[in-house]
């Protein structure tokens, strides 16, 4: 079983024996490369507002499952590290300094996040230096910084955006940690997506390697909620709430002329769940095309088949289109394209004004029928608006979880909820796989009854999606290889 870890880079996984035995997918402490580091007492423990709290301190062997569900049969599952406050702490808290920092697209939430963790760390544990880096990583050797107090970041969680500013490229570990080094930083805190977390996980290793006393921390922020292993990202009910207004303004300017047709393109690059959930929240929807699931348009079962036949039932339709869908269709027409932006992610080509247009020429300019079709992009609306309640009570969540998991002593980690409680996830799981709506599941399913939209899917498209589906499911259960030996 080592051997086998240690095979696949995942020395942290730990096998804890018992009735209920599982494996810890466990994140780095700072103890792990400098041991003999000196612990103080949580000054939680003095604050009376959590003195009336009983087991305000969370176990340090307290674990969550990732599955919740378990089948007979089925081998010992992964838990993660419950997150929460300890009863000992590795840092002193007059000492710290910590620095906060946002990378990649903008989502709601970010400035509730950065708020939460200057005034928790204030608030929970008495740390008042605390500093913003500008404009994302390069910002840790290219700008100046800001100072961040309670009193500063007040109200800034009623603003979209980011207060600090974001880029992206300009990732220079060695110069990053320098930074970290000569500044005297103890605790970094970085907010971003797929590509901040990897960068993230470079820094803590490099910190690892050079011995300094410095936790790494990271909130997983990603408006496609397609981070993998938990349950929800940030911004995204705030995003699905926004598209709400799209999808109605759509659907007013459809139902107001003769075979009127709203077309709605929400966010999702990989993973179509904005658009499922949007869909599934308006009812106005009557097709909703996402990455995960192929559909094509000419032909019988076909898109133009459906959406003639909706027009001739009920005189308009509304079909909402995540940005990743179809790619392959388009890539067809347009074979010679390929973009890459300054971080290297594929740029992708502009589904909804493609299928605007494929759909106009279908009807419309081959004479077949008089359509009216207003397309509606609603991006950059979306991702620029504060973030609504839920989310800021979870971004609040997550910036204590971060600050706990650093004072604690943790590295290494991002943060994240597991069925429905905060725990501390090594870098690796959620940058190695990204979350996807899986369209042999019920909640796809759950949506094409309530559009009632062809599932664009043949036999052999079936049998595919089955076969994907349990290899991720066989990636994801528990590590890269099995536990059978162990039960
Ligand atoms: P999103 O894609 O959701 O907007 P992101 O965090 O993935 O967010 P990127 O622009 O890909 O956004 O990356 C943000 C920052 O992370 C950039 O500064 C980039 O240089 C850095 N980065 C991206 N990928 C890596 C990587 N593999 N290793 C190190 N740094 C990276
Ligand atoms: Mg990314």
């Amino acid at each position: 079983f080592e051997e086998k870890m240690a095979a696949d880079g995942r020395s942290n996984l730990k096998i804890v024996e018992g009735d209920f035995g599982y494996v810890l997918e466990d994140v780095p402490h700072l103890s792990d490369y400098l041991p003999n580091l000196e612990t103080y007492p949580n000054p939680l423990q003095n604050n009376p507002s959590y003195a009336v709290v009983k087991q305000y301190f969370v176990h340090n062997d307290d674990t969550v499952p990732q599955k919740i569900v378990i089948q007979k049969n089925s081998p010992r599952g992964t838990h993660f590290r419950r997150a929460g406050p300890r009863q000992k702490v590795y840092f002193q808290p007059d000492d710290v300094q910590a620095c906060i920092v946002t990378c990649g697209g903008l989502c709601p939430g970010l400035n509730t996040v950065i708020r939460e963790i200057v005034c928790g760390l204030n608030h929970m544990y008495g740390v008042d230096k605390v500093f913003g880096i500008v404009d994302g990583y390069k910002g840790f050797y290219a700008r100046n910084t800001v100072d961040l107090t309670p009193k500063s970041v007040d109200d800034i969680h009623k603003r979209g955006g980011t207060v600090l500013g974001t880029s992206r490229g300009g990732h220079d570990t060695m110069k990053i940690v320098d930074s970290i080094q000569d500044r005297g930083i103890h605790q970094v805190y970085i907010i971003g997506g797929d590509g901040t977390q990897k960068g993230a996980s470079l820094i803590f290793e490099e910190i690892q390697r050079r011995g300094l006393k410095v936790a790494v921390a990271g909130i997983p922020k990603t408006i496609d909620n397609d981070i993998a292993v938990i349950d929800k990202s940030f911004g995204f009910d705030t995003a699905v709430g926004e598209a709400q207004r799209a999808i109605n303004a759509a659907h007013v300017e459809a139902s107001s002329v003769e075979n009127g047709i709203g077309v709605v393109k929400l966010m999702g690059r990989y993973s179509g769940f904005i658009a499922m959930y949007a869909t599934l929240a308006s009812r106005d929807v009557d097709c909703c095309l996402i990455p995960e699931s192929p559909f094509y348009l000419e032909g019988k079962g076909g898109l133009y088949e459906y959406i003639e036949k909706r027009l001739k039932e009920n005189g308009h339709m509304v079909l909402v289109v995540a940005e990743g869908a179809g790619q392959e269709l388009i890539a067809e027409s347009l074979r010679s394209m390929d973009h890459q932006d300054a971080s290297g992610n594929k740029l992708l080509l502009d589904v909804g004004l493609w299928l605007s247009q494929k759909i106009k020429d279908h009807f419309t300019n081959s004479g077949r029928m008089q359509i009216t079709l207003k397309y509606i992009d609603p991006t950059y609306m979306i991702r620029a608006i504060p973030s609504i309640a839920s989310d800021n009570v979870y971004c609040t969540l997550l910036a204590h979880s971060a600050i706990h998991g650093a004072m604690a002593g943790y590295t290494g980690f991002t943060v994240g909820l597991v069925n429905g409680r905060h725990t501390y996830i090594p870098f690796y799981r959620v940058t190695e796989t990204r979350n996807k709506v899986v369209i042999t599941d019920r909640m796809w399913a759950r949506l094409l009854s309530s559009t009632n939209q062809p599932s664009f899917l043949s036999a052999k498209d079936i049998e595919e999606a089955k076969r994907a589906e349990n290899l991720q499911k066989w990636r994801s259960s528990s590590g890269k290889f099995t536990l059978d030996g162990h039960h």
